[in-house]
This record gives C-alpha cells, sequence and structure tokens, in this order.
C-alpha cells in the first residue's frame, strides 16, 4: 500500500537525521496508525491478516496528554490510515505528530485520516463557552465513546469502511474481520449484562468521567467524581463533601480508578467511606485483565461488582 514516492525520501530524509534506522520495504498490508490502543485492536481484528496495525498510546497512558515524540511522527509519516478519537480529546498532541509526519495520505480531510467520533453522538456536550485552555478537557463532549458496546459496533462499521474505501483490494478481508469484531462486541455486552443481570450494584464512585457511556448503557448512576472536574485535580474541600456524600448512601461504594491516575486520594477515600478501590482499565491494555474488547467490558462490570 505504500504507493507515495514523496514517502520514501520523507523516510529517508528522517534517517539520515538519526531518527530511522532502518527504512522498512513497502508490503502489501495496509498499515493503520490508531491514537489509541482501542482504535488498532479494532483496525487489527478488521484488518484480518490483511493490516498492520499499531498504536501511539498504550492503554495504560492517559489519552488526553501525549508528547509529540518523533518516533511518532516516523510511524504515522508510513501510514496509509490515521484514526483518532476526536472532540478534541488528542489536540495537544496529534496536530503536533501529523504536522511532523508530513503524510499526505492521513492529512484531516483526506481519506486516510479518520476522526472515529464522527460514528456516534457525543453526550455531556458542554453548552458554548467551554474553552480547553481553562481546564476543559471535554470541549466537545465526552470522548470516551469506545466503553458503549453500541458505540464500539458504529466504531467498528466506520473503521471497515474507511480501511476498504483505502484498500479496496482487501475487501473481503475486512468484510470477515469486521463480523468477527462485531460478535465479539455483541458477547462483550452479554457478557456484561450477564453480570450485572440479579447483582446488587454498589454506589460507583470514578475519577474521572471516562465510563460515563459504560454508565449509560447499563444504567449505572455514579455516585460521584474524584476530580474536582474533568481535567481538575481533586482539592481537599472537594474530597470532604464526597465523603460526606457517600457516607449518606449508608452503602460501601465501589471507587473505580483509571490505570494513569494516581492513586492517594483514591486511597485515603475508600479507607473513610469504607469503599473498595479498584484499579481498572478504561481501554484495552489498561491493565493484564484487558488484552481485547470483551474482556475490556467484562472487567469494568467485574470491577464495579466485586467479582
Ligand atoms: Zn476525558
Amino acid at each position: 500500500m505504500n504507493t507515495n514516492t514523496n514517502r520514501g525520501w520523507l523516510v529517508a530524509g528522517l534517517a539520515a537525521f538519526g531518527l530511522v534506522a532502518v527504512v522498512p520495504a513497502a508490503d502489501a498490508k495496509i498499515r493503520v496508525v490508531a491514537t489509541t490502543q482501542d482504535l488498532a485492536y479494532f483496525a487489527r481484528v478488521i484488518g484480518n491478516g490483511e493490516a498492520d496495525a499499531s498504536s501511539i498510546l498504550k492503554g495504560f497512558q492517559d489519552p488526553h496528554f501525549a508528547a509529540a515524540k518523533p518516533s511518532f511522527m516516523v510511524e504515522v509519516s508510513r501510514a496509509d490510515v490515521l484514526l483518532s478519537l476526536g472532540l478534541d480529546l488528542e489536540i495537544g498532541w496529534l496536530p503536533l505528530i501529523v504536522t511532523g509526519a508530513r503524510n499526505p495520505s492521513v492529512m484531516p480531510g483526506q481519506a486516510g485520516f479518520v476522526d472515529c467520533s464522527q460514528f456516534v453522538s457525543p453526550i455531556e456536550v458542554p453548552a458554548a463557552g467551554a474553552d480547553r485552555s481553562k481546564g476543559d478537557l471535554h470541549p466537545k463532549g465526552n470522548p470516551h465513546y469506545w466503553l458503549d458496546p453500541e458505540n464500539a459496533k458504529k466504531l467498528a462499521r466506520g473503521i471497515a469502511d474507511r480501511m476498504t474505501q483505502v484498500d479496496p483490494g482487501d475487501a473481503a478481508a475486512f468484510a470477515g474481520g469486521l463480523a468477527k469484531l462485531l460478535s465479539e462486541i455483541d458477547q462483550a455486552d452479554a457478557g456484561a449484562k450477564a453480570l450485572f443481570a440479579g447483582s446488587e450494584i454498589p454506589p460507583v464512585v470514578t475519577y474521572h468521567v471516562t465510563f460515563s457511556y459504560f454508565f449509560e448503557r447499563y444504567g449505572i448512576r455514579p455516585a460521584g467524581f474524584i476530580e474536582t472536574k474533568p481535567g481538575i485535580p481533586p482539592t481537599p474541600g472537594h474530597v470532604a463533601s464526597l465523603v460526606t456524600q457517600l457516607k449518606a448512601l449508608g452503602k460501601a461504594p465501589a471507587i473505580i480508578v483509571e490505570p494513569y491516575y494516581d492513586m492517594e486520594v483514591p486511597r485515603e477515600l475508600g479507607a473513610q467511606v469504607n469503599g473498595r478501590v479498584e484499579l481498572t482499565p478504561s481501554s484495552i491494555g489498561g491493565t493484564d485483565e484487558a488484552r481485547t474488547y470483551k474482556d475490556l467490558i467484562v472487567t469494568v462490570a467485574r470491577k464495579i461488582l466485586g467479582k
């Protein structure tokens, strides 16, 4: 798929600056680079052996922040498709990588650039006037939409369409991969539903609004958040009012913490309210338990229930 002649001299140029050691040979597989491990997993399953997929971030890293490293630019310079979550989640770092990569195929507006938020309807869209520079991490709505299996199916179909558009020769393989992925997503949803059915769901506290789409899908109302607001760290006053609020519920809460947040405040909170603190994956690769999409969704349900 690597047909762009400009890319050859670009990679060679980067090699001259010591940024890449080896110029890889072109091969027949479509190259997909994704911002997150979830999107890379989707592309790999859809690819069905006909795609090389990698992610810039690992599932245990905070997707709101990343460094625009030269190695990421080299990766994107060789991509046929670049998958991003959009809704400004990656705005602090992805534009720098795309600019540095100088790959015309994956520039915004090209078929190779995919803002996956176009496939879903965002929730928690703030009223006009939200501004990331004032600390609002979600100026265009909550970007953690992959944690709802219904959204995941929409994502899977959208990604498969775009991969097929870029590499029509592998359409049959991608159709087969998409069917496998949709079936896995259905199993994820069924697995979570089976765990929640007949179980009493404890009050759930999370650090950030990462699980809002998951909660909506399974009818869970979060009991509180550890950070003061999206992107703003907890203050002693906020934690004190959270303690009062949780004690008033009279039930031990599950305190769900994404892998990239500091555990100190969650542990203190847990000690004060007799809560169960659970390190919980919010992406594939977030913890060792979450190696597939099904495992990710089922693990989140298990952590909430303490099963
Ligand atoms: Zn967020």
